[in-house]
């Protein structure tokens, strides 16, 4: 995410890292090279220049003349405004009515009918609601068949009338519908077009007069940088939307449409989606994606999603056999099913400080396990019990079985001996407890 905006601020900082005394002329050229690294990343110039200036004159404000580590102050400084910039605090999300209704709004193609679906899925297994989907595309039939896929996928209703060309109707009617199925959210997905169009913006402007939402969101694809900004204005004239939403962030995004868009249409961004599976949907944390930005990763974002998966009796059941030196392969998968049930592995990686740019280039997805588990899963499970048992001919067939050459998989064996001493290490040493797994 954003890779090319955190190198050219990292390389703006470094000009005046590590340097004991600074002038207001590092200052002023460091200030230079971070105005030009927004703008690279499709930040407005006029934006770009705010911030700029508000860096450099707290920057001369403050102490960072004097101070003994300018560098790391200007970082600071800089962290402080990318978190204003795109809105300070996450802001709430309002799910309160019954049935809440939110209305999704955006251009054909930036992900609505997606996001759409992983909102129900999000209030479905997070927030506990009892979400329906409303299909009121009354265009494109194809747009109907796709939310009652995804609604298929997530175990949550959808809501269409297929012959009925009256958004606003559809929109009512799926109202009755949530009352009488005690569904108490309705997630209404509206019709888009490649641009921003006055047919469109009537319809969608009639159905919140008519159902008076909750929430409005109007959906951006961030790879659009600066047109995804002028696209929001528009919408947010006719709409006056509560929200927005980010999506694609997965994908080479610069940055322009996260850095921009709160300060160009006052209202905060609430989510931001990565991906196309179900479960890559996240609240918008401004404080944290400007640590992101500047290359400090996002451990409160990675722990959070560890022990959203985390079951405490299987956690206590593992410390125990890890005491008891007892970890063997059966553990081994169960864990890493647990890190897979997390995301994208990439993504993860990307959270820890410093890890996020030099993975740029490397290719490593979800299938990045597949070898071990393979492996794993050709043993037997007394060999998966008891890895003593694995001798040369029962190698040799573990191998054949999972598609790895012998190497591989003496390697991997290597590895775990190393893990299994290692937490024979750790249980000697008075505070003796795996890192997250202490008691809470
Ligand atoms: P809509 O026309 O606004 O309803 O957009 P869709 O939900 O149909 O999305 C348009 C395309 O973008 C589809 O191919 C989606 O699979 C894809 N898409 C949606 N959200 C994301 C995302 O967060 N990341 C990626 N990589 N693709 C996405």
């Amino acid at each position: 995410m954003f890779n090319s905006l955190s190198e050219k601020l990292e390389s703006a900082f470094k000009n005046i890292k590590g340097e004991g005394r600074i002038s207001e002329l590092n200052i002023a050229n460091t200030v230079k090279d971070i105005r030009r690294a927004l703008v690279d990343a499709d930040v407005n110039y006029k934006i770009a220049k705010e911030f700029t200036d508000k860096v450099k004159e707290t920057a001369l404000g403050s102490k960072v003349l004097l101070s003994v580590n300018p560098g790391q102050q200007m970082v600071k400084i800089v962290q402080d405004e990318l978190t204003a910039l795109m809105g300070g605090t996450e802001s709430e999300f309002n799910v309160t009515g019954n049935p809440a209704i939110i209305l999704i709004a955006g251009l054909q193609g930036s992900g609505k009918t997606t996001f759409s679906g992983k909102l129900a899925n999000y209030l479905k297994t997070k927030k506990g609601k009892s979400p329906l989907l409303v299909a009121a595309d009354i265009y494109r039939p194809a747009a109907i068949d796709q939310l009652e896929v995804l609604g298929g996928q997530i175990g949550v209703d959808v809501y269409s009338e297929r012959e009925n060309k009256d958004a606003v109707s559809i929109a009512q009617n799926a109202i009755k519908e949530a009352r009488s199925k005690n569904k108490n959210v309705i997630i209404i997905d509206t019709a888009g077009r490649l641009a921003v169009d006055e047919v469109m913006m009537t319809e969608v402007a009639n159905v919140k007069a008519a159902v008076n939402p909750h929430e409005i969101l109007f959906v951006v694809d961030s790879m659009t940088g600066q047109d995804a900004v002028n696209t929001a204005a528009a919408f947010n004239e006719r709409l006056d939307f509560s929200g927005v939403v980010l999506t694609k962030l997965d994908g080479d995004t610069r940055g322009g449409a996260a850095l921009s868009i709160k300060y160009t249409v006052n209202k905060p961004i609430k989510f931001m989606s990565s991906g196309e599976k179900m479960d890559t949907l996240d609240v918008f944390y401004p404080e944290r994606m400007a640590q992101r930005i500047l290359g400090m990763g996002d451990i409160v974002s990675l722990v959070e999603k560890a022990q959203e998966q985390f079951d405490a009796a299987e956690a206590a059941k593992l410390e125990k056999r890890i005491r008891k030196n007892q970890f063997d392969f059966e553990d081994f998968k169960t864990q890493l099913q647990q890190i897979k049930k997390m995301g994208n592995i990439k993504d993860l990686m990307g959270m820890i400080p410093g890890v996020g740019k030099q993975l740029k280039d490397v290719d490593i997805n979800d299938d990045a396990f597949k070898g071990i588990e393979a492996m794993i899963n050709s043993m037997t499970i007394e060999e998966r019990r008891n890895p003593d048992l694995i001798n040369p001919s029962r190698k040799n067939r573990i191998a054949k079985g999972s598609g790895k050459d012998l190497n591989e998989l003496n390697q991997f064996l290597k590895q775990f001996e190393q893990m299994k001493s290692m937490m024979k290490m750790m249980n000697k040493m008075p505070m003796g407890r795996m890192p997250g797994m202490g008691r809470r």
